[in-house]
């Protein structure tokens, strides 16, 4: 492990490699299911906790390893777990730590998949959920008055970007005694450390910037060493929601180039959300960089820049929006995010459809929202590209 004092940029290309006996420069990719021992005594030992070594890749392999260390190391975690994909990452976190008669507070406006364990899937097993406006310290405070046991929210939220105080939200939730878990995507490690605001365990899915070229799906839990030991990999280790060695190996090789991806790609969102906040054909856009965003102040005191999506809220609804979408050339039509093509998103007839139009009107979601996740490209062509499809458009 490299000293805990390197910063990010260098923790992305060295923490937590761990070479083999061959002194490869790259990381080692450990294909194999499961592994042997030396001796009888060996696997004795190993199965009993008394020696560390390796026993079959559902619960721990060398190269999966390695991302779990460059990720604790990068976060300022002391322990990680990485999951087959993001929802893996989240039910593990939530149904390793939660047992019937237990209580779970959410922000509503949760990734569509939370959102359903929260509202759909915890309730089967008798635990209480209740869903607050993560914007409104208020609920906040009024939803903790009684003991709970996790919270669950996002910050900034899909897609209309809205900012919850960290810091706020984990001292009351504290009070209440619930851990709290912030699925940090749309920041990204580099953008926002919820373990120094209070937060008590981070979730990524890896599937979004961590890979960013839209190849693979994981998915990463990261806590306390005590919390991970004892609650999180009991869980994950006899329920299997493991992470292939292939997919660990090109998400340690997505982590080396993090952050230049979501610098270059966060410049580039701020120009283009000031590029749209000048069309007259929309009427609002979102990004926390900017001043106009209804939470821009908090947003930066807790973030370290705007990110790399921007909403936007057409004027003219549906129709302008969809005209909009099948008018560009260079930005597609995807429901994917964080990936280094840029990808535009129709919330309320794809990722938002589900919840109904009574919790999309609730969440702000109209029918002239459109997210825009800023890839690698020239900023000049996508916001040609974007001139183009608002002329067509209009
Ligand atoms: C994509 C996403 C998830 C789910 O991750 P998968 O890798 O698709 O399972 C969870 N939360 C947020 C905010 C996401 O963007």
């Amino acid at each position: 492990m490299p000293d805990p004092t390197y910063r990010p940029a260098t923790l992305l290309v060295h923490a937590g490699t761990a070479r083999s006996n061959f002194d490869e420069t790259a990381e080692a990719l450990f294909l194999t299911s499961g592994f042997v021992y030396a001796n009888a005594e060996q696997a004795e030992a190993t199965f009993a906790g008394t020696a560390r070594h390796f026993q079959y890749s559902r619960f721990g392999n060398p190269t999966v390893a390695m991302l779990e260390g460059r990720l604790a190391a990068l976060e300022g975690a002391e322990a990680c777990r990485v999951t087959a994909s993001g929802m893996a990452a989240v039910h593990a976190a939530l149904l390793a730590h939660v047992r019937a008669g237990d209580r779970v507070v959410a922000a509503r406006a949760l990734f569509g998949s939370c959102h359903w364990i929260v509202s759909t899937l915890l309730p089967r097993y008798g635990i209480e959920t209740m869903f607050v406006d993560g914007a409104d310290l208020d609920q906040w405070r009024e939803a903790l008055r009684q003991p709970t046991r996790m919270v669950l929210l996002e910050t900034p939220s899909n897609p209309m970007l809205e900012v919850i105080d960290l810091a706020a939200v984990c001292r009351l939730a504290h009070d209440a005694g619930a851990l709290v878990v912030v699925d940090n995507v749309f920041a990204t490690p580099l953008l926002q450390q919820p373990l120094r605001l209070g937060a008590d365990i981070v979730v990524y899915s890896c599937t979004k910037h961590i890979d960013g070229q839209g190849r693979v799906l994981g998915g990463a839990v990261l806590g306390s060493r005590a919390w991970v030991e004892e609650t999180l990999q009991p869980f994950v280790r006899n329920t299997g929601p493991t992470l292939s060695a292939f997919n660990a190996w090109l998400l340690l090789k997505g982590l080396e180039t993090l952050h230049l991806r979501v610098a270059a790609a966060s410049a580039t969102a701020a120009r283009i959300a000031d590029f749209l906040a000048a069309q007259p054909a929309v009427a609002r856009v979102l990004y926390p960089a900017r001043a106009d965003h209804p939470q821009h102040r908090l947003a930066m005191a807790q973030m370290a820049g705007g990110g790399t999506l921007v909403s936007c809220e057409i004027a003219g609804g549906k129709p302008a929006a969809f005209r909009l979408m099948n008018a560009l050339r260079l930005i597609r039509i995807s429901n994917n995010l964080g990936d280094s093509k840029s990808l535009v998103t129709h919330p309320a007839t794809t990722t938002h459809l589900r919840i109904g139009a009574p919790e999309r009107a609730r969440l702000g979601i109209t029918d002239g929202v459109l997210r825009l996740s800023v890839g690698l490209e020239d900023g000049g062509d996508l916001i040609e590209d974007l001139a183009t499809a608002l002329r067509a458009a209009a």
